[in-house]
């Protein structure tokens, strides 16, 4: 789960992270009146959507404005802004041509930029580690960093049994290039996120620009946070941070009946049990020349509600063109699949091609009820076959 910038940062900010005075606002009334409390002589007003690279953004319909994050020294300008920003259309690297559109704003006192820098802590798989990345690269994206000048990061895999140590933080401060009282109050900022990171289940904490002042403070100018979601359930004030406005309408669905899917931009729809079997049907349906329109594991021990459930997401994506399904009943019964299949088919009066794939326990039932529905279902005996099958359908339907 993401949340916005200014709940990222109010959140680091109990923890004892360094960030700027601001306020979230809804309305340019809202936004001028933050901007009187904090007092000028400098404002930032940004727009807060659950993706990056606002600053260099542009709106819909203005591909010459004004990005989404902008730098204003009236409270009359605070209020234009935030007008020109609310409830349009913010198109970044990040969102995708269709953009986001923005409802919140935040409004933060400007700072006086010396330095912009990077931190980012994470989850590394490889180290088992929570790891910790900066660069005196801020401001930019990290992966092309990474990609152009490695170098120019450092990392420090973190013992969860020490926790940051002193030698950490003395590590990345200097290759930050910090001096003098920056070394301190960059090693306060650093342990105070990484408190923060293990303390609320962390996925992700980025700070991008991490900044020097021109007073040598350090402060947090950006800040995004991703929590792990099997872990949630133990913060339930984070889970209230949620936007629904901000996540894929089919991903908050599937979540309800606890399916794991994830939209695709293809016109074939899978539904699999199992998210090895569910990653390999992706791959084949590539192989015979089509596009997934979605990753879905119904899981182990899938009901015929949740086969049903699964089933009216899939066709509730109008990309949809037609259907695999593709299950090896194992703890899972064929014949239960099968029900699920008929019973949504029939509910959502079934326009696509559908192709089904079952193997293994109750095989036999499940393909009996499956000729017997009287649906137009295509039996495949295999996996390269149910995509042949599913590719050429969506092909002739066309
Ligand atoms: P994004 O990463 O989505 O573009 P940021 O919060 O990183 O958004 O803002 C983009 C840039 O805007 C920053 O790199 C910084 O130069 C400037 N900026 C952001 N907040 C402030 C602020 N409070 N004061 C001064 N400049 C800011
Ligand atoms: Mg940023």
């Amino acid at each position: 789960m993401n949340i916005h910038e200014y709940q990222a940062k109010s959140l680091l900010k109990k923890y004892g992270v360094a960030v700027p005075r601001g306020g979230v606002a809804y309305t340019p009334q809202e936004a001028e009146t933050v901007a009187r409390e904090l007092g000028g002589p400098v404002w930032v007003v940004k727009s807060q959507i659950h993706a990056g690279g606002r600053g260099a953004g542009r709106f819909k319909g203005n591909p010459e404005g004004k990005g989404g994050v902008r730098v204003v020294k009236s409270i009359e300008e605070v209020g234009k802004n935030a007008g020109e920003m609310l409830n349009n259309v913010l198109i970044t690297k990040q969102t995708g041509p269709e953009g986001r559109e923005v409802k919140r704003l935040y409004v933060e006192e400007g700072a006086d930029i010396k330095r912009e820098l990077y931190l980012g802590l994470l989850t590394d798989r490889a180290t088992g580690r929570v790891t910790i990345m900066a660069s005196t690269e801020g401001g930019m994206e990290i992966e092309e960093v990474a990609h152009n000048t490695p170098e120019k990061i450092v990392k420090v895999a973190i013992d969860p049994a020490t926790g940051v140590q002193g030698y950490h933080t003395r590590k990345i401060a200097f290759a930050l290039g910090l001096e003098g009282k920056q070394v301190g109050s960059a090693a306060k900022f650093i342990t105070a996120a990484y408190k923060a990171f293990i303390d609320l289940d962390c996925a992700i904490v980025e700070i991008n620009p991490l900044i020097v002042t021109g007073a040598g403070d350090i402060l947090a100018l950006d800040a995004k946070i991703s929590f792990d979601d099997n872990a949630l359930f133990r913060h339930k004030d984070i889970e209230e941070l949620r936007d629904e406005a901000e996540e894929d309408p089919y991903e908050i669905e599937a979540a309800k009946h606890s399916l794991n899917y994830v939209k695709l931009d293809g016109n074939i729809g899978c539904m699999v049990n199992g998210a090895g079997l569910a990653m390999a049907t992706m791959d084949i349906i590539k192989l015979y020349g089509g596009e997934p329109a979605n990753f879905l594991d119904v899981g182990g021990g899938a009901t015929k509600e949740r086969v049903t459930a699964a089933f009216k997401l899939i066709l509730s994506d109008s990309n949809v063109e037609g259907i695999l399904v593709n299950i090896f009943g194992g703890i899972m019964r064929c014949d239960v699949i099968a029900e699920g299949v008929v019973a949504a088919a029939r509910e959502v009066h079934l326009h696509v091609p559908l192709v089904v794939r079952l193997e293994g326990t109750n095989v036999d039932l499940g393909k009996k009820i499956l000729a017997e529905s009287g649906l137009p279902i295509l039996s495949a005996d295999n996996l390269a076959d149910a995509a042949e099958k599913v590719v050429k359908a969506v092909k002739e339907a066309a």
